[in-house]
């Protein structure tokens, strides 16, 4: 039948660091059937609470590099002094399967899967206000003073991004950022050129 030959959307999920594209990502698998997120590689040291192979897959530096050698990745990029890939196969798997991907990544691994995949859909996720994105790194304890500090100033850089994203959504609220998400998702989704097969019977 035509509709089976529909391919899986990618969505690609970017925001300074503290925006909040975790979170939302993750209530978009927990609600959205259909969807897979990617499992990032990277070479940063695993924080409380992360699981080997659901959070990131960690490797060190050298299996990164043999990994880039190996051409396993759709992109990567060095961020904050660590090393962060998108592996290759889980996505053309999913592409070929129709099963949609979601990736949250930063923003110059978003432009490096928009050159593979023009068609991929990105959408960036805003925090209200610069002091909100300070409050939220902060809160999360996650990172000492001076990284915090470099993570404002990378973040200032990055809100110029915006214009090269297809959506962006403005994440004050997680409920209500999700609502956003979650439309533009369902309408790529329903997009007549992405269902080219005919009438439902
Ligand atoms: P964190 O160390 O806080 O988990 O991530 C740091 C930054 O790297 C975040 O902006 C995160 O989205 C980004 N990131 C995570 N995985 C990838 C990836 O596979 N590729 C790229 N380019 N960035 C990634």
């Amino acid at each position: 039948m035509e509709s089976d030959k529909r391919q899986g959307l990618v969505f690609v999920v970017s925001s300074p660091s503290g925006g909040g594209k975790t979170s939302l990502v993750n209530k978009a698998l927990e609600s959205l059937p259909n969807l897979k997120r990617s499992i990032s590689c990277t070479t940063r040291s695993r924080r409380p609470g992360e699981e080997d192979g659901v959070d990131y897959t960690f490797v060190d530096r050298l299996e990164f590099e043999w990994r880039i050698t190996q051409d396993r990745f759709l992109e990567w990029a060095e961020v904050y002094g660590n090393l962060y890939g998108t592996p290759k196969e889980p996505i053309e798997e999913n592409r070929a399967c129709g099963v949609d991907t979601i990736l949250a990544i930063e923003i110059q691994g978003a432009r490096s899967i928009r050159q593979k995949y023009p068609e991929a859909i990105t959408i960036f996720v805003q925090p209200p206000s610069l002091e909100v994105l300070e409050q939220r790194l902060r809160k999360r304890r996650l990172d000492p003073e001076d990284a915090v500090q470099r993570r404002l100033e990378v973040a200032l850089a990055e809100l110029e991004w915006i214009h090269q994203y297809d959506y962006a959504i403005v994440n004050d609220e997680l409920d209500r950022a999700f609502d956003d998400l979650k439309a533009i998702m369902t309408a790529e989704r329903l997009r007549v050129r992405r269902n080219p097969g005919p009438l439902p019977a």
